[in-house]
């Protein structure tokens, strides 16, 4: 096939024609996560815009987001990502204030798999989407055909860097990534929003505490620290995995769902180590972040040194706990083996290590929505605005709908966005919905 090639340069990246495609190489994003109405890109990425899509690519070649082009496409904010572990993710604008007030952002992740979104149009029903996710694989097959005709050099470089990554690569990728962690990670901490979810995961622990009855994503394994090597070959596997890439990410996810209770040593180690080997000081992104899961046991058995050991690491750390209910009726209903009495101290521990840390913040999770007893409302009112003494906003209360997977309608739907509403305009906190998302 012949390609017609011509090329030219800007200041800051160079621009190729390739047919009917046009390439970008190395545009630079932010170096900051931002909280805007409208999609800004981060890092460091290349593009390729066909009539009917564009493509955003990581370091690697590969592909990391998707647009579909032309007047039918849903909305012009919105897009397609795809996460390291392979789930495409349609980023929603839909009413940019409402949005904001319920999630914290500009946009709400709808996800290609079963979890607890409480909107019921799903976005990967719209031809359009699906043609566009289907419109990636046959671009790799075109650029295939162009490969032959490019003469040695960046734009070479890219396009087979891009080719290797076709569909079913970007498959084994991910199960590579999965299969060095020794599973997937089946849940994120709410917090990861404020990196747009792009983190390195590293399992410190596998396992929890409580294996609670409600809880869609635990695993049934006993709680287990991993030993040093294994962390450190995951930390090396991640390294040769992420590879140039690697200069996107500024963040670590320590997993699974209770990293915080393998104690201080696990947690410092893990994390130190992620931040040499995986040059998170190189970054392109600026403010390296620490995501780790804690429990209402863990954070109330923590000694003070284990928060001063996290907070003199090289991370503004983000630690999300689980408490659930303040309601002894609630607790019991959704099988959570923890006292009221119990809650209540973790939430104000919680509320002192914000205090205390200017580098650590602690968010807390409770369950919305469902069939939950009457005491759940009024007792979680209650502890979010009598135990502070002001409006704060370090730290978060994130409400998680319990739906597992079937969308709410009608009726449910409103009590549920209005009970959210009562606890966001009562808490003496920021306040969000909690959606479960996995990587
Ligand atoms: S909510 Fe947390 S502690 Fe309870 S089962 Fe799920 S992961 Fe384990």
């Amino acid at each position: 096939m012949a390609a017609s090639l011509r090329r030219w340069y800007t200041e800051e990246m160079e621009i190729h024609r390739l047919g009917d495609l046009e390439i970008v190489i190395e545009k630079w994003g932010s170096r900051d996560y931002a909280k805007v109405s409208y999609p800004l890109r981060y890092g460091c990425f290349s593009e390729i815009i066909s009539p009917d899509v564009t493509c955003q690519f990581g370091q690697n070649g590969e592909l990391r987001f998707l647009q579909g082009r032309g007047p039918n496409w849903p909305h012009p904010a919105e897009w397609l990502k795809r996460s390291a572990g392979g789930d495409w993710i349609y980023y929603s604008a839909g009413e940019y204030r409402e949005i904001y007030d319920l999630f914290g952002e500009y946009y709400v992740p709808r996800l290609s798999y079963r979890s607890n979104c409480i909107f019921s149009n799903d976005p990967f029903q719209n031809d359009l989407v699906k043609a566009t996710l289907q419109a990636w694989g046959s671009l790799c097959e075109r650029l295939r055909q162009f490969l032959q005709d490019i003469p040695t050099g960046s734009l070479r470089a890219f396009v087979e860097r891009v080719c290797e990554n076709d569909p079913g690569e970007l498959h084994n990728r991910a199960e590579r990534l999965h299969a060095l962690l020794g599973g997937r990670v089946t849940v994120l901490p709410p917090d990861t929003r404020h990196v747009d979810y792009d983190v390195i995961p590293v399992v410190v622990a596998d396992g929890c505490l409580y294996h609670c009855a409600f809880c869609s994503v635990k695993s049934a394994r006993t709680f287990q620290p991993r030993s040093p090597a294994n962390v450190r070959a995951q930390i090396q596997g991640l390294r040769e995995l992420y590879a140039r890439d690697l200069y996107n990410y500024n963040s670590i996810f320590l997993g699974h769902h209770d990293a915080l209770a393998a104690g201080s040593e696990p947690i410092e180690f893990s994390a130190s180590r992620a931040y040499e080997t995986l040059e998170m000081e190189s970054s392109h992104m600026k403010g390296a972040r620490l995501f780790l899961f804690g429990s209402a046991d863990s954070l109330l058995s923590s000694r003070e040194d284990v928060f001063r050991t996290i907070h003199r690491l090289p991370f503004h750390t983000h630690i999300n706990v689980g408490l659930e209910s303040a309601d002894p009726e609630t607790l019991a209903a959704i099988g959570k083996p923890i006292t009221a009495q119990c809650v209540e101290k973790a939430f104000e521990r919680m509320l002192e290590i914000n205090r205390d840390y200017p580098n650590l913040e602690v968010s807390a999770n409770f369950v919305c929505g469902g069939q939950l007893p009457p005491g759940h409302l009024p007792s979680l009112v209650s502890l979010t605005r009598e135990k502070l003494d002001r409006y704060w906003e370090k730290g978060a209360l994130y409400l998680s709908p319990l739906l597992d997977g079937v969308p709410l309608q009608g009726n449910e739907k409103r009590k549920l966005l209005l009970d959210f509403r009562e606890v966001k305009m009562r808490a003496r906190m920021p306040t969000y919905l909690y959606l479960i998302q996995r990587l």
